[in-house]
């Protein structure tokens, strides 16, 4: 389709397609969506997020209307929404069966451009909610989706612990069965040591379960949480799938929400652009305009080449996820997905410090015109841990990618 020009005009500040060029990805309902979404963030978030960012949450009533507006079942889905979810809303009144993952990245895309520091209050939907959708026997998911989904109850993904976090396999929290095979007293080693050994429970407020927030450096709506379960006695219902699958379930959860990483990095970056680009038109330094300077011009130059590799191998990923299963998704691209998030974190990084350095002094004021450049970088950080770290993901890649190698060596013999 022709695609009409939306949002800034200045360079880089939007993906492609806004800016009038032709894509294969998005159609009438992408275009719908953007407008929509962009429209609702000015009108009920934009006013309001520095004063979630200083209360540290999104109130009930906020995040309830993003669930009466038909937010959270698409985040809570991710690429696809089944359709016994028809029946909830679905922001700007697209169909469940017309979803995709284009539409995913265009809904968190027009948040981010709205309030960048808002994806971490969703974080524990966005990755909490899909085992539970694809697992969960459909009595659990009966008794508590329907709280979830119209933002009455929230959720979390609780898999790291101070003694293992990217060693996933090693954690240390144990449920045993009571004798009358009832409940399980506290998550999540059901069996002995190893991947074999886990399994996903879904823990409500049970008594015995407490949480401290953990404060992070990149916003204060951020809502890592330090959660303890002493002796919690949780129903046999509320095993996730099967016993002795957690690692499994916990593996095949991680290609979207690493996307979804990716999605934010990209409009950060772009955000970063588009604010030092508006700075170089105008300040001048020794009688010229900062972007009349060759090496300020380099400095654009090496950024956008960055972002727009990272929007296309992002764009080709949704596309190769959307034409497969869930399955085959984890296994063809698990390792493509992690390489894609140490990519977004490289590029955020690099391009969030250029852009403090072409702001000169008010890169670093958290008022006035680099503002959002300076939450940008002190953020930029929280690209490169939660989802795997670096290291971790540079060598699953290519793990991934051998395994792959190998298996289509063998199927040609
Ligand atoms: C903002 C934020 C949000 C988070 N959200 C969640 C959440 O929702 N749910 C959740 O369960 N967890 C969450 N985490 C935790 C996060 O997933 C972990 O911090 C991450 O997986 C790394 O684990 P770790 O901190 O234990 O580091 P470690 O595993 O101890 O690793 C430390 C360093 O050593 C490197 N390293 C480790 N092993 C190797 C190896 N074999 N080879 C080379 N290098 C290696 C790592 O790359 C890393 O750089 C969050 C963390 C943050 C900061």
């Amino acid at each position: 389709m022709d695609h009409k020009p939306s949002g800034s005009t200045l360079p880089w500040a939007e993906p492609p397609w806004y800016t009038g060029h032709p894509s294969p990805y998005y159609n009438e309902s992408h275009v719908k969506l953007r407008g929509f979404v962009r429209k609702w963030v000015e009108d009920n978030v934009a006013e309001h997020v520095e004063e979630w960012e200083r209360q540290g949450i999104v109130p009930d009533e906020a995040y309830q209307k993003f669930a009466r507006d038909g937010f959270i079942v698409p985040m809570a889905c991710g690429n696809s929404i089944p359709k016994e979810f028809s029946n909830y809303p679905i922001v700007a009144g697209i169909k469940a069966e017309d979803w995709n993952g284009f539409h995913d990245l265009v809904m968190w895309d027009e948040i981010f451009r709205g309030a960048q520091s808002i994806s971490s209050a969703f974080v524990g939907l966005v990755v909490g909610a899909p085992p539970l959708k694809m697992y969960a026997s459909p009595t659990l998911q009966a008794r508590v989706l329907p709280e979830i989904l119209t933002g009455q109850k929230r959720m979390c993904l609780a898999i790291t612990e101070p003694s293992a976090g990217s060693d996933v396999k090693n954690i240390q929290t144990t449920a045993e069965k009571t004798a009358d095979g009832k409940y399980y007293i506290t998550t999540v080693r059901t069996g002995g040591p190893g991947p074999a050994g886990m399994s996903m429970l879904l823990i409500p407020r049970l008594p015995g379960l407490k949480t401290r927030k953990i404060e992070i450096g990149a916003g204060g709506m951020g809502a890592t949480t330090y959660v303890t379960f002493e002796d919690v006695k949780v129903p046999v219902e509320y095993l996730v799938g099967q016993e002795g699958l957690g690692f499994k379930y916990t593996m095949s959860n991680f290609n979207h929400e690493r996307l979804f990483m990716a999605f934010q990095a990209v409009r950060s970056a772009r955000t970063c652009l588009m604010d030092a680009m508006v700075w170089c038109l105008k300040r001048e330094t020794f009688g010229q305009k900062l972007i009349e300077q060759p090496v300020v011009r380099h400095k654009f130059g090496h950024m956008a080449r960055q972002v727009d590799a990272l929007q296309a191998w992002m764009e080709s990923i949704i596309y190769e996820l959307d034409h497969l299963s869930h399955a085959k998704g984890s296994q063809l691209l698990g390792g493509a997905t992690g390489l894609l998030k140490v990519q977004a974190g490289i590029v955020i990084k690099y391009v969030s410090d250029e852009c403090v350095k072409l702001m000169g002094g008010l890169g670093l004021t958290k008022t006035g015109q680099g503002a959002r450049i300076e939450a940008i970088s002190r953020g930029a950080n929280a690209f490169l841990v939660p989802g795997g770290s670096e290291d971790i993901l540079l060598d699953l890649g290519v793990r991934e990618a051998l395994k792959l190698s190998f298996k289509a060596e063998k199927a040609r013999l």
